[in-house]
């Protein structure tokens, strides 16, 4: 392939972190290609997506500088104001209020389906060249560029790939970059319920014995549940009748919320840790799950992800201000660095609070309730642990 032909950078997964990362690149006067497996459906106000992100102000900065996020949030983000984390072994409680952060929400709560929806409306408009449905097959690289291989029939060539597509990345594989994966044998249960009191525009957030159980505030007095539960635990809660399954979130809610009911389907998603041992390869940079997965417990999945976006965009504004290349390995090795270490401590931060409240034993009991009163007692250390979730 000529070098008239060679992009400058191929996008493989349009999940909402690789449209994002397409939009971002493209509006910074790249040539971009996304390739994505399926093309994602239309999201439809009446069938809201059970699969929720409590999206913080970084993220939303980013979807705003190509325009999506006005779009969104007018259609259907909830702003949360407040976030109430509690141990069900008793002693102090943490808490979180917008008012005292001297802002007007902590947060939002939106659903993934209307992300990548949003996302998608702006691609064509923004230059981005998609190819959907198509797949990688095979990838090669030298110094310069990368050539993809798609099962679609053809190839593209870019001075740079880089993989998005989840968990199970194809590309990262090819790639040769290997995981360190933890399987936590805990899957999350998700659905919408509704709450006899009102969720008072709070994520609530319980650690019991069995993991910790979310209810996050949205539209219409609902709330979306995440509850952490071993694997086999989870399918059997999943798959109870309505009135059982009330029954047991109530418990597991401490009614909190009065009686809570479930008003959707369910599912159930498996939990995991893994890091990619690296975010870059020669010119193949790793982002979003395809890099890490982490503990749903904080609602940071996305949020990372799109930190890894924010990272590399504000790094092609910087070599362009200076006349510096936008792709020198230098300069990407840098990104992959700081991607790296800051995803790594994320991700094992999660995992130790996962772990040390799902246990009954006495000792952590003792510890994580005193930890909890001391954080929330001295107001700079919440500040700091809050700015630091919130992309602040
Ligand atoms: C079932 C489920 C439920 C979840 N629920 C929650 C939740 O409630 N709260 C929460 O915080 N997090 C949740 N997560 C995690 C969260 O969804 C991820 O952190 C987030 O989606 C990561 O975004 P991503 O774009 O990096 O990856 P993904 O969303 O996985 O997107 C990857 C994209 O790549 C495409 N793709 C895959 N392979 C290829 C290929 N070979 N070629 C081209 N395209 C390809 C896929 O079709 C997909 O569109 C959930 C995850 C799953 C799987």
């Amino acid at each position: 392939m000529s070098r008239r032909d060679r992009r400058d950078v191929v996008v493989v997964g349009g999940g909402v972190v690789g449209a994002a990362c397409a939009l971002a690149l493209a509006a910074q006067d790249l040539d971009v290609v996304l390739i994505e497996a399926r093309t994602p459906a239309r999201w439809s106000a009446d069938a809201p997506d059970l699969r929720v992100y409590a999206f913080a102000h970084d993220s939303a900065g980013l979807l705003g500088a190509f325009g999506a996020w006005d779009d969104v949030r007018a259609t259907r983000a909830h702003a949360y104001r407040r976030m109430q984390v509690w141990d069900a072994g008793g002693g102090s409680e943490l808490a979180f209020d917008a008012d005292a952060l001297g802002m007007r929400e902590l947060g939002w709560i939106v659903e993934h389906g209307l992300l990548v929806d949003r996302l998608w409306t702006r691609l064509a408009a923004a230059g981005v060249d998609v190819r959907a449905p198509a797949r990688v097959e095979a990838l090669e690289h030298d110094a310069d560029s990368v050539s993809l291989r798609l099962d679609a029939g053809g190839r593209v060539e870019a001075r740079l790939a880089i993989a998005a597509d989840g968990a199970a990345s194809t590309l990262r594989t090819l790639a040769g970059i290997g995981t360190q994966s933890r399987d936590y044998a805990q899957a999350g249960v998700v659905g919408y319920v509704e709450s006899a009191l009102p969720h008072r525009d709070t994520a609530w957030q319980r650690f019991l014995a069995t993991g910790p159980l979310a209810l996050l505030p949205c539209d219409g007095g609902r709330s979306s549940i995440v509850w952490t539960l071993p694997v086999e635990e989870a399918a059997r809660v999943r798959d109870l009748d309505d009135a059982s399954f009330a029954d047991a979130l109530t418990r597991a809610s401490g009614g909190r919320l009065g009686r809570l009911a479930p008003v959707s389907a369910r599912a159930a998603f498996p939990l995991r840790r893994q890091l990619a041992d690296t975010q870059l390869q020669g010119r193949v940079l790793v982002i979003g799950d395809a890099a890490h997965v982490v503990h749903p417990l904080a609602g940071q999945g996305v949020n990372l992800g799109l930190r890894d976006v924010i990272g590399l965009a504000d790094s092609v504004a910087d070599a362009r201000s200076r006349g510096a290349r936008w792709d020198a390995p230098q300069r990407l090795a840098r990104w992959a660095r700081t991607r790296r270490s800051e995803n790594a401590v994320a991700a094992h931060a999660f995992e130790t609070i996962n772990r040390v409240y799902s246990t009954e034993a006495l000792l952590p009991v003792l510890l994580r309730s005193h930890a909890l009163g001391v954080a929330g007692a001295l107001p700079p250390l919440r500040n700091l642990l809050w700015k630091r979730a919130a992309g602040l």
